[in-house]
């Protein structure tokens, strides 16, 4: 029976992967540069602080026309929001009329200005497929560069490691050996790399724990579950910031303070880190402090709910929009690791209190009190062992190395945002 579900899913992977080089031999006949043979075309990449006027004059069209074509481009973008390395291409036609103009500065769209018997102005929407891909591997040194030593960039590795924040330390708690798998969207365009999508499902394993997480919307938006349909996400996060070396100083009553030169208390975690390393609100809450004091330099304290305070010191920047009153979700970036204050390097200061006490962070307890809606349990239930097969399944297909010769390539399906306009 098993053999047969892997035999269905390797017959649906290889139509899904013709089906995509169909697609993409289509996306070739309709290109434009196929249309568009006897016009000629200049491209011309902006310079620093080089405007659009200054672009089209390099072109040497005339004044009227430069003006015709600024009015019609500003009915989709503003020509003031041109910038370095922004793509122009401009097409005349064998006389040295102007037909099209083609601005990109983004591979999904392209902004378009044509000249027929008027001038008109759209905005194509290039095309894109999604792609479902599956890595899986153990961690040498840390885990953000096992997943880039699987050829992909460091987004996807902070995406992973957010969804076990709550569960796990995945910098000061994970070891050698540690396996994760990552089943995620990949989003291309014109068969480039574009943007991760989602992670489907995530899995991490250490000697002691398997963990894994599913992404599931039961009608209250999409958020990782454990398999029995817990939410994996918790009061507190494990540690609030991207990433850091080490924690450099515990919660401890008496701690030797290198800069104070005596024994202080040190009531917080202190993770030394990269400057400007991103800093998370550890939980929901409003911010109540945003501010400098000479000890923790630049500081920002939130309220949380049910008696929970939280400080952020010693940092380098806030971050944007960060001022008394604004609410943030956990996970937001609300400023950058610094040194600022009595500091004697880069790295952030993390204070929790509970009812007005201070308290070890590192020792939250996480409740798992978020549970999947009861009359979606089922539905979820057997999500979860689809799943588990279809890894299962990628997992024995990669025993096929001459029809998977990227061992971790997986399938793709085709979808298609937008549609370009016949010239
Ligand atoms: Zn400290």
């Amino acid at each position: 029976m098993k053999k047969f579900v892997y035999f269905s899913l390797l017959v649906f992977l290889i139509s899904s992967f013709l089906y995509v080089r169909y697609l993409k031999g289509e996306v070739k006949k309709d290109d434009v540069s196929v249309e568009r043979k006897n016009y000629i075309g200049v491209k011309y990449e902006v310079g620093k602080g080089e405007t659009f006027v200054q672009i089209l004059r390099k072109s040497h069209l005339k004044n009227d026309v430069i003006d015709s074509i600024i009015n019609s481009f500003s009915k989709i973008y503003s020509p003031k929001k041109i910038d370095v390395d922004d793509q122009v291409f401009i097409f005349t036609d064998e006389d040295f009329n102007f037909r099209r103009l083609e601005y990109k500065n983004d591979p999904s769209k392209t902004y378009v200005v044509e000249y027929t018997s008027k001038y008109n102005s759209y905005i194509i929407n290039n095309r894109s497929t999604v792609s479902i891909e599956f890595i899986e591997g153990e961690v040498d040194d840390n885990i953000i560069n096992a997943i880039k030593a699987k050829g992909e960039n460091e987004k996807l590795a902070l995406n992973f490691t957010k969804i076990f924040d709550w569960r796990i330390d995945v910098f000061s708690e994970v070891k050698k050996g540690d396996k994760f798998t990552i089943l995620f969207e990949k989003e291309y365009i014109d068969g480039e790399f574009y943007k991760y999508g989602d992670i489907i499902y995530a899995s991490f394993e250490n000697d002691k724990n398997l963990y894994e997480g599913f992404l599931y919307d039961d009608g209250n938006g999409k958020i990782y579950y454990d398999q029995n349909g817990n939410s994996l996400e918790g009061t507190f996060l494990k540690a609030p910031l991207a990433t850091y070396y080490r924690i450099s100083s515990t919660f401890t009553s008496k701690r030797y303070h290198p800069i104070l030169k005596r024994y202080i208390p040190h009531y917080a975690v202190d993770y030394s880190a990269p400057k400007k390393t991103p800093v998370y609100a550890a939980s929901d809450g409003y911010i109540i402090y945003v501010g400098y004091n000479y000890i923790g330099g630049k500081t920002v304290r939130i309220d949380h709910e049910n008696g929970y305070n939280s400080e952020y010191c010693h940092l380098f920047s806030y971050a944007k929009d960060i001022k008394v009153g604004k609410f943030v979700k956990q996970g937001e970036v609300i400023g950058y690791v610094g040194k600022s204050g009595y500091a004697t390097g880069y790295h952030l200061h993390f204070a929790v209190k509970k009812n007005g006490k201070f308290i070890n962070p590192l020792k939250i307890k996480n409740e798992e009190n978020v549970t999947i809606d009861p009359s979606k349990l089922n539905d979820y239930k057997i999500y979860v062992d689809n799943i588990r097969t279809l890894v299962l399944g990628i997992k024995s297909f990669k025993n096929f190395p001459s029809m998977f010769s990227k061992s971790d390539f997986i399938f793709k399906y085709a979808d298609t945002f937008g549609k370009s306009p016949n010239i």
